[in-house]
């Protein structure tokens, strides 16, 4: 695969966040000038002196919509799934960043403040309904988390520690995962709700547990065209990933510092996938290193479309934690 066609299936976006309320209060913001809507300088104040420029595909401000992202970010994606391709979106970013805010939104019922996932399942349906009426569809969705490298199914829940499995015609599938058959957006909305409640009650058992577990929301299209008997299916995960905060080692341990090494290993994992595939010269691209990256096998490279989405935080109390996640992003690019 030629560098240029690889990268053209991988888009980083960038996004800042308004400070919140309590930063506006305790915190400068970080010095820095949007360039244009692709490159932004920083300007250091705690790490560094000298200003590091960072480009990617699009950037969004404090004052960008949720509407921006998805048009920007998410639609064309979406597009392609409908068109039969694989797609992947990710949030990657530090705790209190805007991932689940950009991927989910607040309210999936409040058609201002609704993140990218509610507005791709709303963009499924609408393109179903204006389809040639020769063409039959089937829409299912999955949802599950990834915690300490166990998949846990977050609508069933006795669904616990999933294995992945591979075959010819599935491709790489996690075994025993439940998969719905959904009719309406109003059913994937109804499933999304019931799989947000369930992680909740499981995080609130662990208090930070949220920030620590990666979820994967899946959606499958297939279409069967009735007159030329021709079949597509395309397949789009939209994942929350855990939180990139590097805690440090030494003030972690047992159960902490155990997640803090499998979260490590997996976004480091994610990151190697990514440059190698957006590096045409890769040879071996370490899928099989994480589950998250195995998980998404058939959903990264080759002819699928990803979109990388980080988020990051303007306060200056945040200011090393953003740097790590602008270079992240511009490492993929
Ligand atoms: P994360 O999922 O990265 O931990 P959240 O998405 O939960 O972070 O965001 C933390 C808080 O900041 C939430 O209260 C969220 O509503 C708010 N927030 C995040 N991004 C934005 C944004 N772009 N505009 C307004 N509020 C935001
Ligand atoms: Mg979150």
């Amino acid at each position: 695969m030629s560098k240029s066609s690889q990268s053209g299936n991988i888009k980083v976006f960038c996004r800042f966040r308004p400070l919140n309320p309590h930063e506006k209060l305790t915190s400068d913001l970080i010095k820095l000038e949007h360039d244009s809507n692709i490159s932004v300088t920083v300007f250091p104040q705690t790490e560094h002196s000298i200003p590091l420029t960072f480009t990617y595909d699009y950037i969004f401000t404090s004052e960008s919509t949720q509407e921006d992202v998805f048009t920007i970010a998410a639609k064309p994606i979406i597009e392609d799934v409908i068109q039969g391709f694989n797609g992947t979106i990710f949030a990657y970013g530090q705790t209190a960043s805007g991932k689940t805010h950009t991927m989910t939104g607040h309210d999936i019922f409040d058609p201002y403040t609704m993140g990218i996932v509610p507005r791709m399942i709303s963009k499924v349906f609408d393109s179903i309904e204006s389809a040639d009426e020769n063409v039959e569809f089937a829409v299912k969705v999955s949802y599950c988390e990834l915690y300490l490298e166990k998949i846990n199914d977050l609508v069933e829940v006795d669904k616990k520690a999933l294995k992945i499995r591979q075959d010819r015609s599935k491709g790489v599938y996690i075994a025993n995962l439940s998969e719905h058959y959904v009719a309406s957006d109003f059913d994937v909305f109804e499933l999304l709700r019931v799989g947000t409640e369930n992680r909740q009650v499981s995080c609130n058992k662990m208090n930070t547990k949220s920030s620590r577990s990666h979820t994967l929301f899946s959606l499958t299209i297939t279409q069967n065209n009735a007159l030329d008997l021709s079949a597509r299916v395309g397949r789009l995960y939209l994942v929350d990933l855990a939180g990139s905060e590097r805690v440090s080692k030494t003030n972690a341990e047992g159960q902490r510092l155990k997640e803090l090494k499998t979260i490590n290993k997996s976004l480091n994992t994610l990151g190697q996938v990514i440059n190698q595939l957006t590096d045409g010269k890769a040879s071996h691209v370490p899928y099989r290193d994480s589950k998250l990256t195995r998980i998404l096998q058939d959903s990264l490279g080759g002819n699928s479309k990803t979109a990388i989405i980080i988020t990051c935080s303007p306060a200056l109390s945040n200011e090393s934690e953003t740097i790590s996640t602008l270079r992240f992003g511009f490492r993929a690019k």
